[in-house]
């Protein structure tokens, strides 16, 4: 989506601090963190949310549980981390491409 601020991040049109980065998923610290550590897991393929997802994106949505503890603990959060995933207006999502936040504090 062209008017879409992660798919442009995804696509390195704009800036973002990244922790990771594949052909699927792009990770990077969120500019408004909530703890010492917050980054954001963003599926680089256009999914408006979670509640968007079907059969297929299986695999997507497995990936980036999987990827979370691992990039957590790299990024200093050994102790610990929440996950948090943002559904729709009532959700409090705000940008509308599905989203992963990992925070927390070392
Ligand atoms: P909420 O703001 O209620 O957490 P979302 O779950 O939709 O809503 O989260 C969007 C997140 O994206 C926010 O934490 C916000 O700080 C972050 N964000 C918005 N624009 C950028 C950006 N350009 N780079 C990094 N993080 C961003």
């Amino acid at each position: 989506m062209s008017d879409c601020i992660f798919c442009k991040i995804a696509a390195g049109d704009i800036p973002a601090n990244k922790v990771y980065e594949d052909d699927d998923v792009v990770a990077f610290h969120d500019i408004k963190p909530a703890g010492d550590v917050h980054f954001l897991l963003v599926p680089k393929r256009h999914v408006e949310s979670l509640a968007h997802c079907g059969a297929d994106d299986a695999a997507m949505l497995g990936k980036l549980m999987l990827l979370a503890p691992q990039l957590a603990a790299e990024q200093g959060l050994e102790r610990g981390f929440k996950t948090a995933i943002n559904t729709g207006r009532g959700g409090g999502q705000e940008v509308f491409h599905l989203h992963v936040h990992v925070y927390g504090n070392k």
